[in-house]
């Protein structure tokens, strides 16, 4: 018993408490509640006094931008304003994949390994340290904005149990203490949902957070077996991960009669905006700098749709500077009414996946094929396509680092996903065509889209 008890603490609680004390997160929370009201030009000085350090250390002490610094003929200490970033590169995906262990600056401490990117298409293997602490710090503060806060009740529709790593387990235990219920979101079959509205009715939330997709149909779901949600003091519904479109805004907030509030942000590029109560999504400024450009890799100006860059400014131990994220905004030089000077983001395109379905009828987030393809190394880009319920094709354009061997643990892993009885087929590509439509859709399931048209 005092065993079990000592395992406990020592190989769960333990290790949580010292991930929170290096971590010091209330500290950031409660100095990006400050900076958040200061003048424009207090929050800009700020910004270029970090990206200079930022900068400097990277030439100093990161082997890949100290070779890349030398190539181009930057040097940190002639850093003058923050549009001098546009003299450095651009990083994107194929690039990190490259130069894995030449990212790694050498005072780096323990970094995690993480995988992302999944939505857009493009896995990518990465690695994060620091920064974590900063990431949590903006998400927390932008929770605030909306009269919430960690330890409020919430029930989160996300990920699947499936693929929880010890990570998440370790989370999930963390999620016990701060009143927060995960409900998997993958598998949105109806018995599923049933369930789920049920949870929703007996812990009466104060906050719901999930894909705006998932979230959208569990509403659906709800007003088509006429159960009241308005009732139940839920204030707010925060999304992300993927378009939020405007139809599914109005479904969320009327079934559940809460706001809804976008976010944008993903485990590589950090948490980059946050819509507040005024409608504003407010750029987490004080860590991270988004540039739009254009195809041609220029900065556009306010007001032009272009690809967003983010420099993180707290990933001196694995730089994230200039990062192509793959997604499309529009960035705006208005203030918000709410009174904050953090700078805002409008219109954020592309991440949109379909829903797939199951051969037994299940209706299956997009998400749920794409975390069997994510995290397997040489994968630079794929599409899936659910042709019918019985075929399933993957389009793969892989790399050097991809294994043959690779191929059947897809096809396995899928087939968990869809059936046995489905036939898997993978193909090797040199490259993926871009849509007619010019959407984003790395998932697109011909069999959803059939049932979408048919339900009312
Ligand atoms: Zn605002």
């Amino acid at each position: 018993m005092s065993s079990a008890y000592t395992a406990l603490i020592s190989g769960l609680v333990f290790p949580l408490q010292e991930r929170f004390k290096r971590r010091a997160t209330p500290a950031l929370r409660a100095s990006l509640e400050r900076s958040q009201w200061w003048p424009p030009e207090r929050l800009e000085a700020l910004r270029l006094e970090r990206l200079r350090g930022l900068l400097e250390r990277v030439e100093r002490v990161n082997p890949y931008y100290r070779r890349r610094f030398g190539e181009i003929g930057f040097a940190a200490a002639e850093l003058r304003s923050l549009a001098d970033l546009g003299r450095l590169p651009l990083l994107d995906k194929p690039t990190i994949r490259a130069n894995l262990a030449a990212l790694r600056s050498e005072d780096a401490g323990r970094l995690a390994r993480f995988n992302t990117g999944g939505s857009s298409g493009e896995p990518l293997i990465f690695h994060i340290g620091e920064r974590v602490s900063h990431d949590v710090a903006a998400k927390w503060r932008a929770t605030r904005w909306w009269d919430v806060d960690i330890g409020d009740p919430e029930i989160v529709l996300w990920g699947s149990p499936i693929e929880l790593g010890a990570q998440d387990r370790l989370r999930a235990l963390r999620d016990a203490l701060m009143r927060t219920e995960l409900l998997p979101a993958f598998e949105l079959s109806e018995a599923k949902l049933d369930r789920y509205l049920s949870r929703v009715c007996a812990r009466r939330p104060r906050m719901l957070f999930g894909y705006p997709s998932a979230l959208a149909r569990l509403a659906r779901h709800a007003a088509g077996r006429g159960i009241r949600m308005d009732d139940l003091g839920i204030r707010v519904a925060f999304v992300t991960a993927e378009r939020l479109y405007e139809e599914q805004r109005a479904t969320i907030a009327a079934t559940f009669g809460c706001r809804v509030a976008n976010g944008y942000g993903a485990r590589d590029a950090g948490f980059i905006a946050h819509q507040c109560p005024a409608g504003g999504m407010h750029i987490t400024a004080e860590d991270v700098i988004v540039e739009i450009v254009g195809s041609d890799g220029n900065v556009l100006p306010p007001g032009r749709a272009g690809e967003v860059v983010v420099t993180h400014l707290a990933t001196g131990d694995f730089p994230f500077i200039r990062y192509r994220t793959g997604d499309v905004a529009v960035s705006d030089d208005a203030l918000c009414a709410c009174g904050r000077t953090l700078p805002l983001l409008r219109e954020i395109q592309g991440r949109s996946t379909d829903f797939v379905v199951a051969r037994d009828g299940t209706v299956m987030h997009g998400l749920a094929l794409i975390y069997v393809l994510r995290d397997i190394p040489g994968i630079e880009a794929f599409k899936v396509i659910q042709e019918s319920l019985d075929l399933t094709r993957v389009l793969l354009v892989a790399g050097p680092a991809f294994q043959v061997a690779s191929i059947t643990q897809i096809v396995a892993g899928l087939k968990q996903r869809l059936g046995a009885a489905v036939t898997i087929q993978v193909e090797r590509v040199e490259q993926l065509a871009s849509e007619a439509s010019g959407k984003y859709r790395f998932i697109v399931s011909k069999v959803s889209s059939i049932l979408e048209a048919a339900t009312p």
